[in-house]
Order: C-alpha cells, then sequence, then structure tokens
C-alpha cells in the first residue's frame, strides 16, 4: 500500500492511473477502523482495481467540540488492517493540506430538508462540514466509485445529494451495516464503551428489531410505536436523542403508515456519554 500526505502528490499519482483506464474505487474513513469500513474496502476492491482510502478526522463535522478531542485515533493498527485487506493508497493528510485557507471558511451546501432533521437537527452543521470534506476528497481523489456505510444512513442520502448539486461523475455505492454478534452496529465511537456497556449498548438494535415487528404485525399507528421505543431506552439507561420512523426514500418522518411505502427506523442515543446512531429499512 502506497501512503500519500500531500493533495498534490496523490492527485497526480491518480492522475496518471486514471489515463490509462484504471478505476478507481473510494473509501473515506475517520479511521478506529473495523469491520466496517474494512468491508466497504473489500466491496470496493471487488468491484475496482485501484482502492484509495483516506483517514482523515474532519473537525469541521463536529459540532461538539469534546466529540472530536474524544474521537480515537490508531492509525498504525489502521495501516495495517487496510494493508491486509487489498487496500492499494491511503491518504493521510494533515488538517492543513484539505482545508489551506483554514477551517472556519463558510459553506453553504444546499441540501434542504435533509439538513433539517434527524442527526442535522441535533448536529447543527454537521453535515456542511460532512459535505465540506468529501466534496474536498473528491476533487483530491477523483473517484469512479465511492463507498459508503449505511449505517449513517442520512450522511448517505445526503453524499447522493452533493454529487448530484456538484454533478460528479462518481457513483456512490451503499454498503450494509456491520455488527457485532450482540447485534451491535459496528462504530469507532463504541471503543469508548466499557465492555459491559457495549453489552448493553446493543439494545439499540433490539428496538430497531422490535419496530420492524410492530410494523410488520400491523401497526400502523408509527407514534405510539417511536414512543414506546423512546420510553424503553431512556428506561435502560440510554438519553435518546430521537427514535423516528421515516420514508426511506426522502427521510420525511411519519406519523401514519399507509402500508406501502419503505420505511426506516432511525435512532440516535447516549449511553454513558458516547452518541451511537443505527437505522433499519423496513420493506
Ligand atoms: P467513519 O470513519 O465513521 O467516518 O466512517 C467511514 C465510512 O464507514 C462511512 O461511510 C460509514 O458509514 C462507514 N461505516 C461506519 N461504520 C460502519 C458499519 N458498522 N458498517 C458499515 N459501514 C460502516
Amino acid at each position: 500500500m502506497i501512503i500519500f500526505k500531500t493533495a498534490e502528490d496523490i492527485s497526480s499519482f491518480l492522475l496518471q492511473r486514471k489515463k490509462t483506464g484504471t478505476h478507481i474505487g473510494f473509501v473515506p474513513t475517520m479511521g478506529a477502523l473495523h469491520k466496517g469500513h474494512i468491508g466497504l474496502i473489500i466491496q470496493a476492491k471487488k468491484e475496482c482495481p485501484l482502492v484509495v482510502s483516506s483517514i482523515f478526522i474532519n473537525p469541521t463535522q463536529f459540532n461538539d467540540p469534546k466529540d472530536f478531542e474524544k474521537y480515537p485515533s490508531t492509525v498504525e493498527q489502521d495501516i495495517a488492517a487496510l494493508e491486509s485487506a487489498g487496500c492499494d493508497v491511503l491518504f493521510l493528510p494533515s488538517v492543513h493540506e484539505i482545508y489551506p485557507a483554514g477551517i472556519s471558511r463558510p459553506v453553504n451546501y444546499d441540501l434542504g430538508f435533509l439538513d433539517t432533521v434527524l442527526e442535522a437537527k441535533f448536529r447543527p452543521g454537521h453535515f456542511q462540514g460532512v459535505c465540506q470534506v468529501v466534496e474536498r476528497l473528491f476533487r483530491i481523489v477523483n473517484p469512479d466509485n465511492a463507498y459508503f456505510g449505511q449505517k449513517d444512513y442520512q450522511q448517505c442520502m445526503v453524499i447522493k445529494k452533493l454529487i448530484n448539486l456538484l454533478q460528479l461523475d462518481i457513483n456512490m455505492i451503499l454498503c450494509p451495516t456491520e455488527r457485532e454478534t450482540s447485534g451491535l452496529a459496528m462504530s469507532s465511537r463504541n471503543m469508548r464503551l466499557s465492555e459491559e456497556n457495549k453489552i448493553r449498548a446493543s439494545e439499540i438494535y433490539r428496538t430497531l428489531l422490535n419496530i420492524s415487528t410492530e410494523i410488520k404485525n400491523g401497526q400502523t399507528d408509527l407514534t405510539v410505536i417511536k414512543e414506546t421505543a423512546i420510553s424503553s431506552l431512556t428506561k435502560k439507561g440510554f438519553i435518546p436523542d430521537y427514535v423516528d420512523i421515516a420514508d426511506a426514500a426522502t427521510l420525511e418522518p411519519l406519523d401514519i403508515w399507509d402500508g406501502k411505502i419503505k420505511l426506516v427506523a432511525l435512532v440516535a442515543a447516549f449511553l454513558d456519554g458516547v452518541r451511537l446512531i443505527d437505522n433499519m429499512v423496513i420493506s
């Protein structure tokens, strides 16, 4: 695996490869890699002869400075994991390399409704920061395919919107959520949980399963389902930001289900000060 630290070096290397017709698959990450990230690399490797990953903890997408400070970093382990998964190129930039003009430059991506609900509501400015870094990375790497995890459902919709807004010629590939055997969605933030809390955290997955079962059993009043889920998580020691059920295609939160449209249930909740998110598509 070749490691690049500057935008100029990686861009010129990848441009040469593109000129010879090599398809480039790209997996952007913030590091502290786990099997969820590695799943994206493996899928990219199946579909593209040249796989590029990046590790960059993006300061502009953290609305909470403490969350940014506590974000785990395991670069040496990450390099070894990427290498054994068959990643060809790693981009490991500094903050200055990504933001030569500084991090406070204002950005305004027109994400519409997506920038008002769920994660956007509880993490103001988060998706603007995500778009800022993803646009910069896309322009540096210029990939054919970009791989993102369904674990961050709303983020995937935002990236699709970004690709459309910027009219980029990039296929966004959505990859399934990797889970622990307990059902807990793998996440870099899980590293901040004690072993006991990792077991407790799988309650989020069970909540999603319960929501799915209730809907499949014919409950169409989604408000009741959401309220039950919030109170059950709260009783089990979580501090939920939201439990919502939305149209899977638009993310519009719904109170009643017409029995036809595909739904997605989404949860964001704190456990022991660690913010966890997960979702489940219900069709
Ligand atoms: P992050 O490092 O958290 O920014 O995540 C980098 C990419 O990995 C994003 O596209 C995430 O959606 C994806 N990802 C994170 N966790 C998982 C998971 N458990 N399963 C699948 N993809 C994931």
